[in-house]
């Protein structure tokens, strides 16, 4: 548990100072984007407005990755409420299969009648989507990706063997892919901030940390069962709630009282 806390400890000040420096950079950036735009246009076709089209492609993927960076310092507001899981992997459903790709084979395989958690809509979008993008981009030649989810109960016995688990009820989400696989030198600090494997600056080594921000916060787990050459399994636990779900509807606007 010490470990467990010192681990969110972590994350929470470099997700500060990733934050701080994402938002600096990011406007540093922007002049250098600004002024090597108005060089291309001022230059028409000369080698300098090609150099500076190579400046300006630079400082745009700076200013991507900085987007990433501020993302996961979550600098936006967190709304949590109680929703139902199916609902936003079948929303995510759509995106996912235009960005895997034709090579890659979506299952999605919800439970029916799931009951609630309480997490943020779109920080739930983000877990799937990072979590897609990881299993696509350790299969290269194509492969399946497989989403399900289920009710699950964790015993006392269960939660003594994870770390920072509570006995109780659960839902569960797990991405599985049939790609590379991991070592259990890259499983053990694939969660840590700015770990990556992916050459040339194609990862930023965020996605999983932000996963595991996202669940930790809202009091679940995130675990890997991964064997190389075989594929990697990815399990979220979220906790049930006895929030109801509520879809908000466009005649009841956000805080109105009633009684009064
Ligand atoms: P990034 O994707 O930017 O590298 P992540 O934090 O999402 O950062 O992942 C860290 C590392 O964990 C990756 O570079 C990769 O080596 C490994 N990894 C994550 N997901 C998978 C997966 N589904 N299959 C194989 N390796 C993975």
């Amino acid at each position: 548990l010490e470990a467990r806390f010192q681990r969110t400890q972590r994350l929470e000040s470099l997700g500060q100072l990733a934050g701080g420096v994402a938002h600096d950079f990011n406007n540093l950036l922007a002049v250098i984007l600004n002024y090597a735009s108005f060089i291309v246009e001022d230059g028409r076709d000369t080698a300098f407005a090609k150099d500076a089209e190579q400046i300006a492609r630079a400082a745009r993927r700076g200013s991507d990755l900085t987007h990433q960076l501020l993302s996961f310092a979550r600098r936006e507001v967190i709304r949590p409420r109680a929703l139902d899981v199916d609902t936003v992997v079948t929303e995510v459903h759509q995106m996912l299969q235009r960005s895997l790709g034709e090579h890659i084979a979506l299952t999605i395989d919800t439970a029916t009648d799931l009951p609630a958690v309480m997490a943020d809509p779109g920080q739930l979008e983000q877990v799937l989507v990072n979590l897609a993008v990881n299993a696509r981009d350790a299969m290269p030649g194509g492969g399946n990706l497989t989403i399900d989810t289920a009710a699950v109960e964790v015993d006392t016995e269960h939660a003594a063997g994870r770390s920072g688990l509570a006995a109780g009820s659960y839902v569960r989400i797990r991405v599985s892919d049939t790609g590379t696989g991991m070592p259990k030198d890259v499983i053990d600090k694939a969660f840590d901030p700015f770990f990556t494997t992916k050459p040339n600056g194609q990862g930023t080594g965020l996605g999983l940390a932000t996963v595991y921000g996202i669940v930790t916060q809202a009091g679940g787990t995130v675990q890997i069962y991964s064997e190389t050459g075989l594929g990697t399994t990815i399990t979220v636990l979220l906790p049930v709630t006895d929030a109801e779900v509520r879809v908000p509807g466009p005649a009841e606007p956000a805080g109105t009282f009633s009684g009064q």
